[in-house]
């Protein structure tokens, strides 16, 4: 499927053609419509399948077309200040022809990063990815406007679970307008994801993708994928 099809920002079309992106992968063409109907989804997809655009094309048109008041409008919590830098470099390329405003949010920094991360927090980034504990941290300190979020992505969530981070994620969310549309993403289908995504997410959509051999890097072969309806198809860059 061509991106041209979604009817996205002209900004944000340059972006994916600076990307070099031809065609949409399988998970992009099952998720991205969704998100852009302002689905609830929960998706099981591995790295490497191109789910960060996924969720940060549909989001990026959806902040861009769709007036909203000031404040943060689009969370993204990750596991991992490395996934946090990745996702947040994604989402500056992706949106380099857009007026967007993003900041990364992750442990490990100096007060430096701190103050950094504030500032753009009170400016009132549009994006923000960030690890748990770090964002819970900025939230605590009271200067964090949360009431005009309008999207929540928890990425790897299993893994996230896995790290212990169960407690600081209902601690954000806790503080996020019940009004929102939530996506979850994760590599595995356990029983605890099921658990989170039942008390978070509102009649999701669910999207499973599963690749018949372990992923490597996108676009050196053929992507053998099969989702939830028994799809089977091809996917070849
Ligand atoms: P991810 O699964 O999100 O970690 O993405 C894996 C790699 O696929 C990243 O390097 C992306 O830039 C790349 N990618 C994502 N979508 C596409 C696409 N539609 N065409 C080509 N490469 C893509």
């Amino acid at each position: 499927m061509k991106f041209t099809e979604f009817n996205f920002d002209s900004g944000l079309l340059e972006g994916i053609e600076a990307a070099n992106y031809i065609k949409t992968t399988p998970i992009q063409e099952l998720v991205i419509p969704h998100i852009l109907n302002g689905k609830d989804v929960m998706a099981f997809a591995q790295t490497g399948t191109g789910k960060t655009a996924a969720f940060l094309l549909p989001l990026i048109n959806n902040v861009l077309t769709k007036k909203a008041g000031t404040g943060i409008k689009c969370m993204i919590i990750v596991p991992t200040r490395e996934l946090a830098v990745q996702i947040s470099q994604h989402l500056e390329g992706l949106s380099y022809f857009t007026p967007i405003s993003s900041i990364a949010v992750y442990g490990g920094g100096d007060g430096n990063d701190f103050i950094q991360e504030k500032n753009a927090l009170i400016k009132n980034a549009e994006f923000v990815v960030c690890t748990p504990g770090k964002m819970m941290a900025h939230i605590k300190m009271g200067y964090v406007n949360l009431d005009g979020l309008q999207y929540l992505v928890l990425d790897e969530a299993d893994r996230m679970l896995d790290m212990g981070f169960y407690n600081d994620i209902m601690f954000i969310i806790g503080k996020l307008p019940q009004k929102r549309q939530t996506l979850l993403f994760s590599a595995t289908m356990a029983p605890k994801i099921k658990t989170l995504a039942h008390k978070i997410l509102h009649q999701p959509i669910e999207v499973s993708l599963s690749l018949s051999k372990p992923p490597e890097k996108l676009c050196s072969r053929h992507l053998w994928f099969m989702t939830s309806k028994k799809y089977r198809s091809s996917f070849i860059c």
